[in-house]
């Protein structure tokens, strides 16, 4: 192994065991009960089916339309709330749209993608945040720390990956969708160094979800610089998740400091 090489695994894996001190940083985040016939355990079984390419596009749109309503029906039931566009979060703790890979939003590329493609989906329906990561350990430049991802929106994880590790293939890493009922919409965040809410949470407008990371196929590798993807898919009237570009919310939302 060369030396650039060496320095390099060595950063990646500070990067990847980063001890985070997630009590102090961590906003409480209501927890519902939670049983195994939870609809969004479900979903996310459907939904690392179709990552992985294991169920046929009309099965799985199928039991979408049966999972979905029954979110929903599970969200409002246990105090989940709809909020107003204004109330949005910028998703990055501490950074503001400058942080937006692109000219003008130009990341978002929705032609070739399809939700039920999974892991082998094209295109790049999404924006992509960066932080300032030099040497690439995940931690902000200049506050040293981890950058707090923050929900968007309001909505219920229903779906997440805590585990990732450098010989998966799976190209969002840890990531984390939430379904919005009142945009009736999956918000996926991906690339995160550590999912900090579970399925069936219920989440408003900035808490914190995660800590900004590079995990995924492309996302870990040296030309990647650190960052955060997030994808809105909206639900039509069959509930098959369609792309919606993010970008002028985002230039428009709040941003959330500390
Ligand atoms: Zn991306």
């Amino acid at each position: 192994m060369n030396r650039l090489l060496f320095i390099y695994s060595a950063l990646l894996l500070s990067c990847m065991n980063n001890k985070v001190d997630d009590k102090s940083e961590t906003k409480t985040i209501v927890t519902p009960f939670v049983s195994a016939t939870d609809t969004c355990i479900d979903f996310n079984s459907l939904n690392t089916k179709i990552r992985d390419g294991l169920i046929p596009q009309k099965e799985a749109l199928k039991k979408m339309q049966v999972l979905i309503p029954l979110i929903r029906n599970y969200y409002y039931k246990h105090n989940g709330q709809d909020f107003q566009k204004s109330a949005w979060i910028f998703p990055l703790q501490n950074y503001n749209a400058k942080a937006i890979g692109g000219k003008d939003g130009s990341g978002y590329i929705a032609s070739g993608f399809n939700y039920f493609d999974g892991n082998k989906h094209g295109g790049h329906p999404s924006q992509d945040i960066f932080i300032n990561d030099k040497n690439q350990d995940c931690l902000d430049d200049v506050t040293k720390k981890p950058v707090n991802v923050l929900s968007l929106t309001e909505g219920i994880v229903i779906a997440a990956s805590t585990q990732w590790d450098t010989a998966s293939n799976l190209r969002g890493g840890k990531y984390i969708y939430i379904y919005v009922p009142s945009i009736n919409s999956f918000i996926y965040y991906a690339h995160t160094n550590k999912v900090l809410v579970n399925l069936c949470d219920i989440i408003k407008p900035g808490d914190i979800i995660a800590n900004v990371g590079r995990t995924g196929l492309s996302a870990f590798k040296k030309r990647s610089p650190t960052h955060l993807h997030i994808m809105q898919l909206k639900l039509d009237s069959t509930y098959y998740p369609r792309p919606v570009n993010l970008y002028k919310d985002l230039l428009t939302i709040q941003t959330q400091k500390k």
